[in-house]
C-alpha cells in the first residue's frame, strides 16, 4: 500500500520529503508559503492541501484533552493530527512527519505512527564520553573513577537539550 505521510511545517523547513501520497493542512501550508522553504513546497509535486473534517478536529481536541496537551497544540498543529486521523479513517497508511512532542504524544493516543526529522541531526552529532559505572561522574579519559574506584565506560553522550516546543 501507498504510503501517506502527513507534514509538519518543519518538513518542508528541513526540505524533508519521503517517497508517498503528500498531505498537509492549508494552515501548514500558510506557514510555509511565507518562509525560505517557499521554494522547497513549490518542488513537491503532487502535494496535497486538504483540511480535515470537524468530526476529526473534535476528535482530536478530546485526545489532546487527555493526554493534557491541549493547551500544547497550536490550531495548525491541531489540523495536522485531525487531517492524518481523516486520512487513517479512509484506509490510508499514514504517518505524520514532525519533531513536535505534543503532536507526537497525542499521534500515540490515536494510534498515528510518527517519522520523526530530527534522527539525522541528531546522528551528526553524536559525543561520546566515559562514565564511571558506579557513580556516573563524567571523564573526559582514564578508565577507572578517580572517586570510587569503579571502571569508565564509553558512552554515548546524551543530547536532551532540543529545540523547546514553543508555540506561537
Ligand atoms: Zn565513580
Amino acid at each position: 500500500m501507498t504510503k501517506t505521510y502527513v507534514l509538519d511545517t518543519s518538513a518542508f523547513i528541513y526540505g524533508i520529503v519521503p517517497d508517498g501520497e503528500l498531505v498537509t493542512p492549508s494552515r501548514v501550508y500558510e506557514e510555509v508559503k511565507d518562509e525560505k522553504s517557499r521554494l522547497k513546497l513549490e518542488l513537491i509535486s503532487g502535494l496535497i492541501v486538504r483540511d480535515p473534517c470537524q468530526e476529526c478536529i473534535a476528535e482530536i481536541e478530546d485526545a489532546a484533552l487527555k493526554t493534557g496537551d491541549k493547551h500544547r497544540i497550536s490550531l495548525t498543529d491541531r489540523d495536522l493530527l485531525a487531517l492524518a486521523l481523516e486520512e487513517k479513517g479512509s484506509g490510508k497508511d499514514v504517518k505524520i512527519m514532525t519533531d513536535d512532542y505534543a503532536i507526537q504524544n497525542i499521534a500515540r493516543k490515536i494510534g498515528i505512527d510518527i517519522v520523526p526529522l530530527h534522527q539525522k541531526k541528531i546522528k551528526q552529532k553524536i559525543e561520546w564520553e566515559k562514565r564511571c559505572i558506579g557513580c556516573n561522574r563524567i571523564y573526559s579519559e582514564g578508565e577507572i573513577c578517580d572517586v570510587c574506584g569503579s571502571p569508565l565506560r564509553l558512552k554515548k553522550r546524551s543530547i536532551s537539550r532540543g529545540k523547546k516546543n514553543e508555540k506561537r
